[in-house]
């Protein structure tokens, strides 16, 4: 069905935000904007959904009027088994961003991995035969280690605070089409030793901690001070509030090209866009009102 809202009913169609909380969230801000500029009678709303409360959600989206639904933390891996099927991306991750409602039944997909890819691609980063370095295990760096490895990454070390999360990433870096993904799991310590070497080496560093952003466990931080990146290396943070996180400023001090999380955050959502509704994204629109929907100062 294209947008299913052009004239064949009346009837406004609805696209939820599955979170808890939401009210942080400038997805309803953008995808309303790019709703509006194409004419689509749809609205996109912010359901904050308490995790026992979830089942009831996911039945709600079964309704003739849905068009679909995206999911937030920390309801991405039920959403997953909640659907009744399943794309090769959400399987892989082992989470679902995206739900697409046909008939009474929810499709899952993960558009995270398409909105990594973009977002380094509009930034010009060129990941083919590259070493990378990424901070973070947890739900968005799965979807950052299939991105690499479908942009040809040769080798990536991962840090993280708990050591066997990080390793749980080899099940994404080893298993799919695409030719494997070399990963090595190194402690988050950036005294001398292996992830000080793997940061010489690298192309790319990506951020995938809640650190250094606006309302996380601790907006002040960095994982990686000035001294780890180096000229010309890209910079990467998930975070995208604030816009300058500690991370991007400390890897701009050094010279490196810092790159805000925004770009991922705007094409996840074009990617959910384009399914729900079958309509090409209005990405100018959608960056625009990202941007204004960000808090001030940021
Ligand atoms: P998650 O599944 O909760 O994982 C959090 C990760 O951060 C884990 O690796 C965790 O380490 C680590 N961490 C948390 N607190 C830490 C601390 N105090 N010190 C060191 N490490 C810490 O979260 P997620 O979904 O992966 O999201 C990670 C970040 O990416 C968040 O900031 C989120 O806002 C951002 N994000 C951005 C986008 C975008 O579109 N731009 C999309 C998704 C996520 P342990 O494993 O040791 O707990």
């Amino acid at each position: 069905m294209s947008a299913g809202c052009t004239t064949l009913d009346a009837m406004t169609r609805t696209i939820a935000l599955l979170g808890h909380p939401v009210a942080h969230s400038i997805s309803p801000a953008f995808q309303q904007a790019a709703l509006d500029a194409l004419g689509v009678d749809a609205r996109y709303e912010a359901w904050d959904t308490p995790p026992e409360d979830v089942p009831a959600a996911i039945e709600r989206l079964r309704d003739d009027a849905v068009l679909g639904a995206n999911v937030t933390v920390p309801h991405k891996l039920e959403a997953l088994r909640l659907a009744d099927s399943a794309d090769a991306v959400a399987r892989r991750i082992g989470a679902a961003n995206t739900l697409i409602r046909r008939d009474r039944s929810l499709h899952a997909t993960n558009t995270d991995v398409a909105g990594v890819q973009r977002a380094l691609a509009d930034a010009a980063v060129d990941l083919e035969g590259v070493e990378a370095v990424l901070i973070g295990a947890g739900g968005a760096a799965r979807a950052v280690v299939a991105a690499l490895r479908n942009g040809g990454v040769r080798s990536l070390t991962v840090a993280n605070r708990t050591p066997d999360r990080a390793e749980a990433l080899h099940e994404v870096a080893e298993e799919g089409e695409t030719p494997p993904l070399e990963l090595r799991v190194c402690p988050l310590d950036v005294a001398p030793g292996p992830l000080r070497a793997a940061l010489e080496r690298a192309a790319l560093v990506i951020h995938s901690t809640p650190l250094g952003m606006r309302h996380g466990p601790d907006e002040a931080a960095t994982p990686l001070p000035a001294d780890c990146f180096s000229p010309g290396q890209a910079a990467f943070d998930l975070v995208y509030t604030p816009e300058r996180t500690p991370f991007l400023l400390a890897a701009g001090a050094a010279g490196a090209r810092p790159i805000g999380g925004l770009g991922m955050l705007v094409h996840q959502g074009a990617e959910s866009f384009r399914l729900w509704t079958g309509l090409e994204p209005p990405l100018e629109v959608m960056f625009e009102a990202a941007r204004a929907a960000l808090e001030p100062a940021s």
